[in-house]
C-alpha cells in the first residue's frame, strides 16, 4: 500500500528496529510512547480496518495475539499488559493500517 507508513516500515524503507518479526507481522516500539513500554504489533499485510473483519485478518489477528501471549516476558510485560486496538475515527486511529497497541512496564490508568 502507497503512502502508507506502516508499510513502509515493514518493507524496511522507513527503518524500524523490530524487537520481533515472523512471515505474519512485526513488532516495534511506539514513536510516541504512552506507556513505560509502548509497542505496536504491526500485520505485515496491509489491512486498514479492524471493522472491515473477514476470515484473513481473523487468521492473522489469532496469529498476533497467540504470538504475544509467548514474548510478552521477552517484551518485559511480565506483570500484565494492556492490549489496544484504535478504531476509526472516532476511536482515535490516526494510521490506517491495523495495528494493536501493547502498553505495559508500569501499572496503567484506569480509562
Ligand atoms: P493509532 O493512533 O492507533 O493509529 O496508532 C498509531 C501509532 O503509531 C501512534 O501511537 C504513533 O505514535 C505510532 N507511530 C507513528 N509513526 C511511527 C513510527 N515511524 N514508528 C513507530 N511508531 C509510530
Ligand atoms: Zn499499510
Amino acid at each position: 500500500m502507497e503512502n502508507c507508513v506502516f508499510c513502509k516500515i515493514v518493507s524496511g524503507e522507513i527503518p524500524s528496529p523490530r524487537v520481533y518479526e515472523d512471515e505474519q507481522m512485526i513488532v516495534i516500539k511506539d514513536i510516541e510512547p504512552k506507556a513505560k513500554l509502548h509497542y505496536l504489533c504491526i500485520p505485515k499485510k496491509h489491512f486498514t480496518y479492524l471493522s472491515d473483519m473477514d476470515e484473513k485478518k481473523a487468521d492473522v489477528l489469532k496469529h498476533c495475539f497467540q504470538v504475544i501471549a509467548e514474548i510478552k516476558n521477552d517484551l518485559g510485560l511480565y506483570e500484565g499488559y494492556r492490549v489496544i486496538i484504535n478504531q476509526g475515527k472516532h476511536g482515535g486511529q490516526t494510521v490506517p493500517h491495523l495495528h494493536i497497541h501493547l502498553l505495559g512496564g508500569e501499572p496503567l490508568k484506569d480509562f
